[in-house]
């Protein structure tokens, strides 16, 4: 008999392919007997890292009904597209992946039934290949219902303007279900320029959301505003189509990270051990968050002014400052950073580490009381899993729209301000916020209700927990 199989293409990059094995381990989990899975992946981009082999290696051991397809290499270089924006590039990548996206499916569908092919919001171009192929594919998004709802969205808010978002610097956008507008300039990088080709590789990624079969979410049903996912389900979010049905699954955490050393991690873990219970501020800003050096003096004074005891994470500085990104650990001076004797005047209470530290196992940790996060969407269901409140500090992505829903939705967390321009945060108001939540009331009740919306998290995955119906309603549709 032929084998059932479910074919999932991960968008380049260790984060991508990790979160690809994660949906691919929580599908085998439930349904061992039921299906085998094959991950597809690129080869040649520019965010192809040496760990990516030995961590595809480890899975395939471990999990032996996971196998690995990795396309023939694909030149990351297109003449055109000199001087355009890194997600340009790597969107071009992708789509010149397509022939290889296309071979692979038609030499699995020899030996198995691909009952569904999953895909990553930037693989977009597969999808109508893989419907000529009659194969029912879905997206895998993994950011929460907000974003989703504003991605749905964007091609009709495209189409009200003919203006760049990051030059409508005075419109707000208002999306279908959400409580209050979003800056225009504050959307992903990758859609602000319309003369940069990315942004076009956005809306076409968006306008084809629609056309799948499904679109299978990380996150969970409990943890999003009622009104987007009401405003999704009811078709506000795609005027003119159907909306396909969204499987809330979440939260799914990887195991594994992107990178990280074994002896710095303990040095972070044993510090938070020997500290008081719900005592510590953890400062970390995603894999890629990083600040300029006048940034980073004023994090320190506004944390050294705070009182408080703290695990902050510093990132060298990044080569532009607009991007506020950094790829690799490499070293860097980071006393130079700082302030004149800031480390030894807070070594009593603060510890910092340079570039990595373990962050689900910290916020784990009893000692740890809140946490300042770019609002990446990992980041965020890490938090939530622990329980621990946050300052909410976004940088890049979709980082904004999950800010606006965690603080003035979920009420998990508190919002810094910055500055319209360039998104600074100056010293005295991260103090201010971080006495907020360490100090008064709101804190505190912050920290309830993250508390609670923790044990739901871990009800969602409960036998009759939301995100095990939504899973069995995701194979009941394909099988
Ligand atoms: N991470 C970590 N240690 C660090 C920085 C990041 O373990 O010092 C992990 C974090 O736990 C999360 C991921 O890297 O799982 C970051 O993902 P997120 O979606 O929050 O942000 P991104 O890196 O995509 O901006």
């Amino acid at each position: 008999m032929e084998e059932d199989t479910i074919v999932l293409y991960a968008a380049p990059g260790m984060g991508h392919i990790i979160s690809m094995v994660e949906l691919g381990k929580l599908i085998l989990n439930r349904y061992p007997e039921k299906f085998s899975i094959t991950i597809l992946y690129t080869c040649g981009s520019v965010v192809d890292t040496p760990s990516i082999p030995a961590y595809i290696h480890r899975i395939s051991l471990a999990h032996p009904s996971i196998s690995f397809h990795q396309f023939p290499r694909v030149q990351n270089e297109n003449k055109s597209l000199i001087g355009r924006s890194g997600a340009a590039i790597m969107f071009d990548f992708i789509r010149r992946n397509d022939p290889h996206v296309r071979l692979a499916l038609q030499e699995i569908s020899k030996s198995s039934a691909i009952r569904a092919f999953i895909i990553d919001l930037f693989c977009s171009s597969a999808l109508p290949m893989a419907k000529e192929l009659g194969i029912p594919t879905y997206y895998f998004y993994t950011s929460g219902a907000a974003a989703l709802a504003a991605f749905l969205y964007f091609p009709y808010i495209g189409e009200q303007s003919t203006k760049s978002f990051k030059d409508l610097t005075e419109t707000v956008l208002e999306f279908p279900g959400f409580k209050s507008p979003l800056k225009a300039p504050h959307m992903p990088e990758p859609m602000l320029d319309r003369d940069d080709p990315s942004y076009w590789d956005m809306l076409y990624f968006c306008s084809h959301l629609p056309k799948s079969n499904g679109i299978i979410a990380n996150t969970f049903e409990e943890l999003e505003p009622p009104a987007v996912l009401k405003a999704i389900a009811g078709g506000l979010c795609v005027p003119d189509a159907p909306t396909p049905p969204v499987f809330c699954i979440g939260p799914l955490i990887a195991e594994e990270k992107q990178s990280g050393d074994a002896a710095e991690a303990e040095v972070c873990l044993s510090w938070l051990d020997k500290q008081p219970s719900r005592s510590v501020l953890f400062l970390c800003f995603g894999s890629r968050g990083s600040f300029s050096g006048a940034q980073l003096k004023e994090m320190a004074d506004g944390l050294e002014k705070s009182g408080q005891r703290f695990l902050w994470v510093v990132k060298k500085p990044p080569l532009d400052e607009k991007t506020k990104q950094v790829h690799g650990v490499d070293d860097f001076d980071l006393e130079g950073l700082l302030p004149e004797g800031f480390l030894e005047r807070t070594r009593d209470r603060g510890l910092v580490v340079k570039s990595w530290a373990p962050q689900v196992a910290v916020l784990k940790k009893e000692s740890v009381a809140g946490f300042v996060t770019h609002c990446g969407w990992n980041s965020v269901l890490e938090a939530v899993i622990a329980g621990v409140p946050m300052v909410a500090w976004p940088l890049y992505s979709e980082q904004h729209m999950n800010r606006s829903v965690l603080v003035k939705e979920m009420e998990m967390a508190i919002a810094v301000e910055q500055r319209e321009e360039d998104g600074f945060v100056f010293g005295d108001e991260l103090e201010r916020r971080v006495r907020e939540l360490m100090e008064s009331e709101k804190g505190r009740e912050l920290r309830e209700r993250s508390r609670k919306m923790g044990e739901m998290a871990l009800a969602a995955w409960g036998e009759s927990g939301s995100s095990t119906r939504n899973l069995v309603n995701f194979v009941n549709s394909i099988t």
